[in-house]
């Protein structure tokens, strides 16, 4: 199931993908489909759904943050303003695998599918 979680696969059915586009196709990242391309599966259950996700992205965010700020102290221990720059950097550099991934398990916590298999 992590595997499925980590590729965006539809919670229901485990085939159909839940983005449109390959994460490699870094501008249009956030295009979803509406719903399961293989078995009909709604990914946007309701209106605002994927509000609450936001917290969990958000939370991706800090803990991103702080896992760069670690390996910068311990192992290069550089100058405040090296930090900084690592901390957006690494922030925007992950934001689109946060974004979706907190989608994706909001969907799958949240979105009211059945795991078939
Ligand atoms: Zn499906």
């Amino acid at each position: 199931m992590r595997n499925h979680i980590w590729s965006g696969k539809c919670p229901r059915c485990h085939k159909g993908d839940i983005f449109k586009y390959p994460l490699s196709q870094l501008t249009r990242f956030a295009a979803m489909n509406k719903e399961c391309p293989v078995c009909g599966a709604p990914f946007v259950p309701e209106p605002g759904f994927y509000y609450g996700a936001m917290f969990i992205s958000y939370t991706f965010t800090v803990a991103i943050m702080v896992a760069v700020w670690l390996v910068l102290y311990v192992f290069v221990n550089p100058s405040d303003w090296v930090y900084g720059l690592a901390l957006v950097l690494g922030a925007a550099l992950f934001s689109p695998i946060s974004f979706r991934l907190s989608r994706v398990l909001w969907l799958y916590w949240f979105g009211g599918h059945k795991h078939n298999s």
